[in-house]
């Protein structure tokens, strides 16, 4: 599973400078999506090969005791609790502070790693910018700079350390694992109980710790799933439930751990920041995606027509997934949105055979040239298959550099029909030998 860090500090020491800096991806999938609103606080990175999950916890006010800072604590106490490794940040031209100090007595406590990053060091001599910090008794301080970069792809191996780097190909083993997202209230409880009330649930693991996901494999019309749910799925008798509050960070966790996301939206309610922050993430992830359209029974003739033109106009960067109309509560739409699973699943471990998907590439340049770019004019030579869920299409060339995001849009899309790949996202990376 994909690492987990937290960035914690007090206000104003550059945490979100080094979110941004962490996150800032040259990933196709999200270049310049219409529509698609970030969630500045939750992202994803890469170091080489190795992904990773940065959340930035905002300011920490340990000792607010009501009122919005208080919120905002007890946001990043659920923030550490539930990340993997801790990046306490501190602001190296101010030196260490009694906030710093008290930071730093709570991440004492906890079994989790903690690195002191010492921010702002650029032009200070290293050995005196840390020095000071040793002092917060959490081992050895790093001196990084967020604006200019300096330190931080140092700071990111020593934290990935532990972490192995990906296995080449994601096993496809037939069985769909598939996971179940959207804000609270939706519906996903009374849907995941719709779903294994009625079939055959075959194992249900308990995890050994809190920070495992719970797995629940289940059989339905003949195919096999498997449920991954870490938000705390417990079972009573039949009826499960689940006991957690809503958390941002498992739900990444759980859009990551899956091969297909199916993400529940309550048509009684407007599209919502976190409905858009959450669709983003699915997006951003490359996991296939359907979209499920819950408390649809709620409504009728027109408001229905008016709904589903809202919706699809609002989420229009996932017009890629299939979108299902259903009512969890009554067991209504559940097989044709279980048929769109499967077909998610199947585009998404697609093997996309080097000639054919040479032949596609160069149909879609006959019909329409990449522009030229200046003096340069891309020129497209052969296309290979470099990955599953998402799909990874390689196209080789010469000036590939120069080729605009409508252009790589055009050819998605073309590769998108001809290999008829619905319901997942699709990434081409261009490798140029010029
Ligand atoms: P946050 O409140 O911890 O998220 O801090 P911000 O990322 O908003 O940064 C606070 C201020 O510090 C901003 O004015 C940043 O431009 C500045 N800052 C962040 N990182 C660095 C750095 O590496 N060097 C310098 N000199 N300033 C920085
Ligand atoms: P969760 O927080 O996403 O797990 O949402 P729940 O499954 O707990 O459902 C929240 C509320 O919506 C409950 O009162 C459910 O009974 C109700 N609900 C769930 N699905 C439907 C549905 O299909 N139609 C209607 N009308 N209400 C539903």
């Amino acid at each position: 599973m994909k690492p987990t860090i937290a960035l914690v500090g007090r206000p104003n020491v550059g945490k979100s400078t080094l979110f941004n800096r962490l996150t800032k991806s040259r990933d196709a999938i999200v270049a310049d999506i219409p529509g698609l609103t970030r969630d500045r606080h939750y992202g994803h990175g890469k170091l080489g090969r190795k992904p990773f999950l940065v959340v930035d916890t905002g300011g920490f006010e340990p000792l607010a005791k009501d009122g919005i800072m208080h919120e905002m604590a007890r946001q990043t106490e659920q923030a550490i609790a539930e990340s993997d490794i801790i990046v306490f940040v501190v602001d190296g031209r101010v030196g260490i502070t009694a906030q710093d100090k008290e930071i730093a007595n709570k991440l004492r406590k906890i079994d989790r790693p903690v690195f002191v990053a010492v921010n702002k060091s650029e032009g200070l001599d290293r050995g005196i910018a840390v020095a000071d910090f040793h002092e917060l008794g959490l081992g050895q301080p790093y001196s990084i700079s967020a604006t200019h970069g300096e330190g931080v792809r140092n700071l990111l191996d020593l934290v990935l350390d532990p972490y192995p780097e990906p296995e080449e190909d994601v096993a496809d083993d037939g069985v769909v694992r598939v996971a179940i997202a959207g804000r609270p209230n939706v519906g996903k409880s009374t849907l995941i109980n719709a779903l294994l009330g009625e079939e055959r649930v075959i194992a249900f693991d308990m995890p050994g710790t809190t920070r495992d996901a719970i797995h629940v494999d289940f059989e339905r019309a003949g195919r096999k799933y498997t449920l991954i749910d870490t938000a705390g799925l417990r079972r009573r008798g039949k009826v499960f439930e689940t006991i957690e509050k809503f958390s941002v960070i498992k739900t990444l966790q759980s859009i990551e751990d899956a091969n297909v996301v199916i993400l529940v939206l309550d048509a009684q309610q407007d599209i919502s920041d976190q409905d858009a922050h959450i669709a983003g993430f699915a997006l951003e992830s490359g996991r296939a995606l359907v979209v499920a359209v819950n408390k649809w029974d709620g409504l009728e003739g027109y408001t229905r027509e008016q709904v589903k033109q809202l919706l699809e106009r609002k989420l229009k960067f996932l017009d890629f997934a299939r979108f299902h109309y259903i009512s969890a509560l009554r067991g209504q739409g559940l097989d044709s949105l279980f048929r769109s699973v499967d077909g998610a699943y199947a585009a998404a471990m697609a093997k996309l055979p080097t000639p054919k998907l040479t032949r596609a590439l160069l149909d879609a340049v006959t019909r329409q040239a990449p522009p030229r770019h200046g003096a340069f004019r891309p020129k497209m030579r052969y296309a290979h298959q470099g990955g599953m869920n998402p799909p990874l299409i390689v196209v080789h060339g010469n000036a590939l550099d120069h080729v605009s995001d409508s252009y790589r849009r055009y050819l998605e899309h073309y590769f998108r029909e001809a290999f008829k790949l619905q319901g997942t996202p699709l990434k081409i990376q261009f490798n140029t030998s010029e």
